[in-house]
């Protein structure tokens, strides 16, 4: 089994904290999708002798391609794989995208899963964001999203916003859950080298907030959703049973998956290899026929800390049987304090955060990390 990801490099405006490979450039997204589409076909013997479970569109905003576009790239998929009947098919959409139109022939070319960049519903804060959509937006879109039948589908929120209360985040998560949310990706707002809200920091224009701001929100996120019964599969990752994305699922499985597109990246089991993050320099490539992307073999040592890295953030923890080289044992000092401090469990050949421990989840992680001189 394996996984499809399409990026789409677009964005009608950059947002203030993002730092993903996008381009504000529309005019050369027709030459974009012609170099994704040859890139799908170039590469196609890549996933020859599997099965294609998931496919998804991410970005940039993908939504804000032509339907036809996004059609022709699953029809391509379909010729060129073998992808398992019932797929997971995601779509990224933003608010401003959601037309009844928009929705009908997304759903008709077999979307099966649709995630919506929300982030807030309010019009301040998606201003200090520098969001495309206005909160009006953001509402309506939902409540379309809501009634338009698919399998399943899933909204964007960013708390940890400089002077955000608890009583602010529970009136956006009210919000989110009176329309039936099956599944929330929620993210606390970090501050990203060379993005606006980087630059603002540094200017004294923006104060972050307190770690223990963060950390409280957090806390309240995780209460909330358990109460409406959604489970905290993955720390940022909130779903109701039968909602959990598949598709990241099956990155944090360590599941093969070829990633076609500007800066996409794709992971074979043993190489993993990423495209060139400049649009213009991608299309030249391909239509050239030039190289496009860099590749490096992992070590064992990088395997056994991307297991460590992913593992501990979703709620199955790592397999230990399945660290190439054994962490635990030569990190023991770390896993006893982690233990002993009530942030780490190990049970049943696991290694497992605690309710504590998820609010340190990349430290702890990195504190069990091996390099490649250790066996
Ligand atoms: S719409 Fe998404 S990808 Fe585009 S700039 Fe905003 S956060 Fe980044």
């Amino acid at each position: 089994m394996a996984g499809l990801y399409i990026h789409v490099p677009f964005c009608r405006k950059a947002c203030t904290y993002c730092d993903f490979h996008f381009s504000t450039n529309l005019r050369s997204t027709d030459q974009l999708v012609e170099a994704i589409r040859k890139e799908l076909h170039d590469r196609a013997e890549e996933l020859a002798k599997t099965t294609v479970g998931t496919i998804y569109f991410g970005g940039g905003t993908p939504s804000l391609l032509q339907p036809t576009a996004i059609a022709g790239f699953l029809d391509d998929a379909r010729k060129q794989f073998t992808i398992q009947p019932n797929a997971e098919i995601t779509l990224e959409a933003n608010p401003d995208d959601i037309t009844p139109e928009n929705l009908a022939a997304w759903k008709a070319m077999g979307i099966t899963r649709l995630s919506l960049g929300t982030q807030s519903f309010r019009e301040d804060r998606l201003r200090f964001m520098g969001r495309a959509h206005t909160a009006q937006q953001a509402l309506k879109s939902i409540e379309l999203i809501a009634k338009a039948g698919f399998e399943s589908w899933t909204i964007d929120l960013i708390y940890g916003l400089p002077g955000m209360t608890i009583a602010e985040w529970d009136e956006q998560l009210n919000t989110a859950l009176e329309f039936g949310m099956p599944h929330l990706s929620a993210y606390c707002l970090t501050v990203e080298a060379k993005t606006a809200l980087a630059h603002q920091v540094k200017k004294g224009a923006v104060q972050m907030p307190e770690d223990d701001d963060q950390s409280a929100q957090f806390d309240h996120l995780i209460e909330r959703m358990e109460k409406a019964g959604l489970v905290h599969y993955e720390i940022s990752n909130f779903g109701l049973p039968g909602h959990f994305s598949r598709h990241n699922n099956s990155y944090w499985e360590g599941v093969p998956y070829l990633g076609i597109g500007p800066a996409a990246h794709s992971f074979n089991g043993t190489h993993r290899r990423w495209n060139v993050a400049n649009n213009a320099a991608y299309v030249k490539a391909i239509s050239n026929g030039g190289s496009y992307w860099t590749s490096e073999e992992l070590t064992r040592a990088q395997r056994t800390n991307e297991r460590l890295m992913t593992g501990l953030r979703t709620m199955k923890g790592v397999d230990i049987s399945m660290l190439e080289i054994d962490a635990l044992a030569i990190n023991s000092s770390a896993v006893n304090s982690y233990v002993s401090k009530g942030q780490l469990v190990v049970s049943n050949g696991r290694l497992v955060l605690s309710r504590a421990g998820r609010h340190f989840a990349d430290r702890i992680a990195s504190d069990l990390f091996v390099t490649d001189h250790d066996r």
